[in-house]
């Protein structure tokens, strides 16, 4: 056990399999040592007037305060009307870029055993900037909406993190050959900050060419930095590579050095509530989040924990083919790892 003060960090445990899952995560960093108290806000029932959202004030006033958390998935009911919760949280929090890394686990064979990843995603703006609306009857208008503050910030943000990160390439994803005027604006932003990094490679690719080019071979790949929509479906695609959205971990990275880890999965409503939820996404994004804290020794050891017990094959989740619940899995984590003892 580390004798460091305690940090503290807020939790949204979050809708649907959010709670089982955040509660494998607290048992976890309890067991492992961790120096972190959470301060846990839930959705509210009703709307905030003062975030138009059902996420409350005081949960963003949280987040801006331990300027560090772990979110579950929260549900967005479709059409309803009302603004997404992801969304306000990127939006208040000035959230502006998601770094998904997606890598092949030891153990878990797919297609590729030499996937590694990372895909940054820009996270506040182009198609969900919310700016929606009837022309006419029978005639709607989206607006994407591209701007060179934040296409500069999050692509610094891209070369920064290969840089330090012993990456070689980044690869500006796009479809500036169509969309011109907007990811023209985002490929010319990401052209000025790569010549600030001469030792980082830089390319520009096509996303749908990007697609075939991931499912054939990922290893082409290094570091991708990308507008928003773009990012939601690659970080995806990259997530199948790897055996699927109960394994791939985020985190959103703010202006003011706020860091809020997340799943990039759902709330899985399907099998909301039957304890067959893999909890790997969000243990991995915990180890991300301890990671930012420079709580090095216990995200490797956590995360190794969870290497080990996929790779050992006895315990797996439903996604993966096995037959254990979320809490024989956690159990698992916790009692074949010799590690925290
Ligand atoms: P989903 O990711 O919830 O589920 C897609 C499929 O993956 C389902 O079959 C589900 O059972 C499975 N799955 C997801 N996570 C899993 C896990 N940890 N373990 C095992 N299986 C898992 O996507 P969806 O069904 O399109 O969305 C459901 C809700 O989640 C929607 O309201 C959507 O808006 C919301 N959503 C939230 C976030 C977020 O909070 N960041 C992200 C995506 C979707």
């Amino acid at each position: 056990c580390s004798s460091t003060t305690p940090i503290t960090a807020t939790m949204f445990p979050g809708d649907g399999i959010g709670p089982e899952i955040a509660e494998s995560v607290k048992q976890v960093f309890t067991t492992a040592g961790v120096p972190i108290n959470w301060e846990e806000h839930y959705v509210s029932a009703e709307i905030d007037p003062r975030t138009q959202s059902f996420l409350t004030w005081e949960s963003l006033e949280s987040v801006r305060r331990n300027k560090v958390g772990l979110k579950g998935p929260m549900a967005t009911p479709i059409g309803k009307g009302h603004r997404s919760l992801n969304l306000t949280l990127r939006k208040e929090l000035n959230l502006y870029a998601n770094v998904r890394p997606c890598y092949s686990l030891p153990g878990y064979k797919t297609r590729y055993d030499d996937v590694n990843l990372i895909t940054i995603r820009e996270n506040t703006e182009g198609e969900y900037s919310g700016l929606e609306h009837q022309v006419v009857r029978g005639v709607v208008e989206s607006l994407k909406i591209i701007t060179r503050q934040a296409s500069l910030r999050v692509a610094e943000y891209a070369f920064h993190y290969a840089k330090t990160h012993g990456r070689e390439r980044v690869s500006a994803i796009h479809k500036a050959n169509i969309m011109q005027k907007t990811d023209g604006l985002f490929l010319k932003c990401c052209r000025e900050v790569a010549e600030k990094y001469p030792e980082i490679t830089y390319e520009e690719v096509v996303i749908d060419n990007c697609c075939m080019m991931l499912v054939k071979n990922p290893a082409l790949f290094d570091v991708l930095v990308m507008p928003n929509l773009y990012g939601d479906i690659i970080s995806d695609l990259c997530a199948g590579l790897v055996g699927g959205l109960g394994l791939t971990p985020s985190c959103n990275i703010g202006e003011d050095g706020v860091a809020l880890a997340e799943a990039v999965h759902g709330s899985a409503p399907d099998i909301a509530g039957k304890n067959l939820a893999n909890p790997t996404a969000l243990l991995l994004s915990g180890v991300m989040m301890l990671r930012h804290l420079k709580l090095n020794e216990q995200a490797e050891q956590i995360h190794s924990a969870i290497i080990n017990t996929i790779a050992e094959g006895k315990y797996r989740t439903a996604d993966l083919g096995g037959s254990s619940t979320t809490t024989d899995f956690t159990k698992a984590i916790l009692t074949h790892s010799s590690i925290f003892l």
